[in-house]
């Protein structure tokens, strides 16, 4: 498997595979050509997959949100028992495919992962998951999860995008290393990245850290994945960003010519300002972190999101 690229489960009909009721696709082009050229995409079609033809009858969720079953619109099939049973050991079968996250179709009865219409007599709720990502997340409940119809809004995309290069790096290091010694360095990497989601997690993952023993790794790490995980989901704020940026402009007070920090102060102040992206007060720092070669700051994920090709901080 390639160690470098993430890989990605998928609803296949977003990559322009002909799977839908109707025999079309939904082809998201955002993630088929430009996400897709730095992620392995592991495509799944629940419904083709449990065993239903192309074309078919379109299901929809009834009954209650919380425990719907999964009928044909018209004639009322009943596909629950069908789905679940093979939705359980696919869940499974994707253990092997060290996923690093899923981008679920919106809307689907089987793929959709949110706010999905539930038909009951009090009418249409908007509050069901469709039957396999329901599956999906509860069997990997830290794995980064999005629909393509919220990868539309900037900052939500970049804040998976982020997740899922995270969870990555975390897979290596447990994979390639496990060491108390180097969960100190995974954790001192993305010390600036937490700080820009949620300072109070970053404070009790710092004190977990320093406090780890021998012995007892495994529920360590798994402790440390799940704070770290749902913080990341905390939104990158304007205001936190900023606090991050004056932090790592704190390492260069001694360095910087009184002319070098009023301009990247400036740059800061019109980033908080929303007059420029995010993007430019971070290459204004990483041009200081080159030349002064400031090492904390040069090994800061949040300094070098990555892929550059993804233009990520120049929508936030
Ligand atoms: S939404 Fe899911 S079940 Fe429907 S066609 Fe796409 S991949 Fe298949």
């Amino acid at each position: 498997m390639d160690q470098q690229k993430p890989r990605v489960g998928i609803s296949s009909c977003l990559l322009g595979e002909k799977v839908r009721y109707d025999g079309g696709h939904k082809l998201d082009h955002y993630l088929h050509d430009i996400l897709g050229a730095f992620v392995t995409w592991v495509p799944v079609c629940p419904e083709v997959e449990c065993g239903l033809p192309i074309p078919r009858e379109a299901m929809r969720l009834v009954g209650s949100p919380t425990n719907p079953r999964l009928l044909t619109s018209k004639t009322e099939i009943d596909h629950t028992e069908q789905m679940q049973a093979w939705a359980t050991k696919r869940v499974g079968e994707l253990e092997k495919e060290d996923l690093c996250g899923f981008v679920f179709r919106a809307g689907s009865p089987s793929s959709g992962m949110r706010g999905v219409k539930v038909y009951n007599n009090n009418g249409v709720i908007k509050q069901g998951v469709g039957m396999f990502a329901a599956a999906v997340m509860a069997h990997f409940p830290l794995l980064p999860v999005e629909d393509d119809g919220r990868l539309n809004d900037a900052c939500l995309r970049e804040n998976f995008i982020e997740r899922l290069f995270v969870y990555k790096r975390w897979q290596n290091f447990v994979k390639n290393d496990g060491s108390l010694g180097g969960l100190v360095g995974f954790h001192t990497e993305h010390k600036l990245l937490l700080m820009a989601h949620e300072q109070k997690t970053l404070t009790m993952l710092g004190k977990l850290v320093a406090g780890a023993k021998k012995g007892k790794k495994e529920k360590l790490f798994s402790e440390y994945l799940t704070n770290l995980m749902a913080a990341l989901l905390s939104h990158a704020s304007a205001k936190k960003n900023r606090n991050v940026l004056q932090h790592a402009m704190g390492y260069f007070k001694e360095v910087l010519s009184a002319d070098e920090k009023k301009e990247l102060e400036e740059v800061i102040v019109h980033y908080s300002q929303g007059l420029i992206p995010l993007i430019v007060p971070i290459t204004l720092l990483r041009h200081y972190i080159r030349k002064y070669k400031e090492p904390y700051l040069q090994m800061q994920h949040y300094l070098h999101p990555h892929p550059l090709e993804l233009m990520l901080r120049n929508h936030v």
